[in-house]
């Protein structure tokens, strides 16, 4: 059986908002990966899959649950232990402008993990010059400036610097939203390409699962705070289970004139996560809710072998 590089149980994250509000942005997930995965996590903006990466990368403290990474909770460790996580795991930031210092160059940027842990410090402009070919640009790029590149070449900055420490684990937090459509396969090839050289592992969140596809060995559903419904990739793709997924999918156009594809149109907006709706949360937007949705929250299971569910069709 594959070794689970990462678990979650039953993390939770909220903020206080003022006016005794709680936000609860991630209210109660648990999920594992595989070392050599890639769970795709995708969601609307506002469900919490960003705040989600945030926690397991330690940026938020939690309020309830645990974040095991190779066996061990990651608020929990000591000092030595932390320095190790911070190298093991890196993130990959949404928008690569905004991630990274327009008054640094390059080779600056790259390196400021390798000096903070102390790495190939006798070979630290070479060890530069094979992040940048990793990642398809030239060693001559280290002497630039951010804003000289394209925002594709900014995000392979991007990985660049979060490879530069060897980690293990990558959360990459919506890494081609920001792109244009026609660089985002690149992105995507990339990456895969590093998984497969490198042995990576990998939580691909995305808002939108055309995205999340072709990576994704498993993928994740996240709707206000909760994971609805997890299965292997195709499984998903192929027979979703939960309202919520179906109409996502329904969304995605499919390239073929000759195939009709219904849309299923979901009314009303997302609500808000400091006034979560009761019973079911997607209660107020599902074709299918009854009064026992409305009254009770459904349970999370195993609906089919490695398929699960959070819904009470099933
Ligand atoms: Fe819809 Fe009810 Fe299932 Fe929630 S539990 S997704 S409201 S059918």
């Amino acid at each position: 059986m594959a070794e689970n590089l990462v678990e979650v149980n039953n993390l939770k994250k909220h903020f206080t908002i003022g006016d005794g509000l709680v936000l609860k942005a991630v209210d109660g997930v648990s999920f594992t990966i595989q070392k050599g995965e890639t769970l795709g996590l995708v969601g609307e903006s506002g469900c919490g899959k960003s705040t989600l990466g945030r926690t397991l990368i330690r940026i938020y403290d939690r309020n309830d649950g645990e974040v095991l990474f190779k066996g061990k909770n990651v608020h929990t460790l000591s000092r030595k232990e932390g320095r190790q996580f911070n190298r093991d795991v890196q993130m990959i930031f949404q928008d690569p402008q905004a991630s990274l210092n327009p008054r640094m160059i390059v080779g600056e940027i790259i390196a400021e993990g390798l000096d903070i842990h102390s790495l190939y410090q006798q070979n630290r402009a070479e060890r530069v010059a094979e992040l940048l070919e990793l990642v398809g640009l030239r060693p001559e790029h280290a002497k630039r400036f951010p804003h000289e590149f394209s925002g594709g070449q900014r995000q392979r900055i991007g990985i660049a610097r979060a490879l530069a420490v060897d980690p293990e684990f990558i959360i990459a937090d919506e890494p081609i939203s920001a792109l244009d459509v026609s660089i985002q396969a690149q992105i995507v090839n990339l990456l895969e390409d590093l998984q497969k050289e490198k042995g990576l592992t990998y939580l691909f969140i995305a808002h939108d699962l055309s995205m999340v596809k072709h990576i994704s060995n498993r993928i994740g559903v996240m709707y206000l705070g909760k994971i609805v419904e997890l299965a292997e990739s195709i499984e998903l793709y192929d027979k979703p289970l939960h309202p919520y997924t179906q109409a996502l999918l329904s969304a995605i156009p499919i390239p073929d004139p000759m195939v009709k594809k219904e849309r299923i149109v979901l009314r009303g907006e997302l609500p808000s996560p400091a006034n979560l709706p009761s019973g079911c949360r997607f209660q107020t937007r599902c074709p299918h809710a009854t009064e026992q949705c409305r009254a009770v929250e459904p349970e999370w299971k195993e609906a089919q072998p490695g398929h699960w569910v959070a819904c009470h069709l099933y």
